[in-house]
């Protein structure tokens, strides 16, 4: 079994399913793992996914002038990747 930083169960990238084996950490420190059914290898990502239409909402209210921080705080989404996210859409680092 392998969770995530959360302490949630990670299932299978690929098949969802949850029986993987750990295999060590890639470059930049995710762990891997194997998965016993397909055999293929994944990453964790300890990153929550937020669909386009989550980050297009959120940018949206970082436009009605709700500061990053705000968002950041009432949604639990990282500044940092707020930021990423608006540097992805609009091209520029401001
Ligand atoms: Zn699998």
């Amino acid at each position: 079994m392998v969770r995530d930083q959360e302490g949630r169960e990670v299932c299978c990238q690929y098949c969802k399913n949850k029986d993987l084996e750990k295999d060590g950490k890639s470059k930049q420190g995710k762990q891997k793992y194997q998965c016993r059914s397909c055999k293929k290898y994944g990453t964790v990502d300890n990153t929550r996914f937020y669909s386009e239409a989550d980050q297009k909402k959120l940018l949206g209210l970082n436009n009605e002038r709700m500061s990053l921080r705000a968002i950041s705080r009432q949604f639990g989404v990282s500044r940092q990747t707020l930021a990423k996210w608006r540097k992805k859409k609009t091209g520029t680092a401001s």
